[in-house]
């Protein structure tokens, strides 16, 4: 396995193309409220990729394989997991509505994902979506260089055993490496396994994230060979971030802050 390493000005340009994502997300979130169609967000988020001059990561995703995504976003709501295609469908008070975009700038992916509960929430949707918050935030701690894929699956899956509540935790999906591409070696999952895992070096990004549901592990795929719904019409949520490594530390890129609020001393931004 080949794990791309990026260059200084590489990094530079993956930290543009999160900050597109960054704001697309940002904005997405906002737009998302009861009476609005699942197409309107989507339509934010070309909006906010032709404001910055990016290309979409996601749209004509596929077409390899014959199925190319129409979409720049993947929203997915409610018992929808991932890989929701935007549509004609109206966002009701209390659903819950994850939102996966990706942006190329100069050839340079950044993907992330965020969950929003639209209109009244409740308490248990709210749980779900900080425990996958978290879970996050948990595996981008383990990052670091000379360390293990493994170690970043092994916080997820340890931030998600200790939630009060028993979650279910995707395996047919995983986080990824990202940047000459959207998804590229090494997968990362979610899970631990006791068995060799690709070495994490500087210069190398990866997407990490959890997928969690409030019910069962177990998912189907719909007719659109995109949508991944739960077997058992258990909520999800969805959170995901890049994070590059640099030989200062760890740079979230798709955060605005670039992870200087959630990481502390692992903090290793490179100079823009
Ligand atoms: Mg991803």
């Amino acid at each position: 396995m080949t794990i791309e390493v990026k260059s200084h000005a590489e990094l530079l340009l993956m930290r543009r193309a999160g900050l597109v994502v960054a704001d697309g997300l940002a904005e997405m979130c906002e737009a998302a409220a009861p009476g609005v169609t699942t197409a309107e967000i989507d339509a934010v988020g070309r909006e906010v990729l032709a404001r910055h001059d990016a290309a979409s990561s996601f749209l004509g995703y596929g077409e390899v394989w014959g199925n190319p995504f129409p979409a720049v976003a993947c929203i997915s709501v409610n018992d929808e997991l991932v890989h929701g295609i935007p549509g004609d469908r109206v966002l009701v008070d209390g659903d819950v509505v994850s939102i996966d975009f990706g942006a190329v700038v100069e050839g340079w992916h950044g993907d992330a994902a965020r969950t929003v509960i639209v209109g009244t929430e409740d308490p248990a949707d709210r749980a779900l979506i900080d425990a996958t918050m978290q879970a996050m935030w948990a595996g981008v701690r383990a990052v670091r260089a000379g360390g293990r894929v493994g170690d970043v699956s092994r916080a997820i899956e340890e931030s998600v055993k200790a939630q009060p509540v028993r979650y279910g935790s995707l395996r047919e999906y995983t986080g990824h490496g990202i940047g000459s591409e959207m998804h590229m070696e090494p997968d990362v999952p979610n899970w631990y396994r006791l068995r060799p895992t690709p070495k994490l070096g500087v210069g190398m990004a990866i997407a990490i994230e959890p997928m969690l549901t409030r019910g069962l592990n177990q998912t189907l795929e719909l007719d659109d060979g995109w949508t991944v719904v739960s077997r058992d019409r258990s909520r999800g949520a969805h959170w995901e971030n890049t994070v590059a490594v640099t030989d200062r530390g760890l740079w979230v890129l798709t955060e605005p802050d670039g992870g200087a609020g959630m990481l502390g001393d692992l903090f290793g931004p490179l100079a823009e």
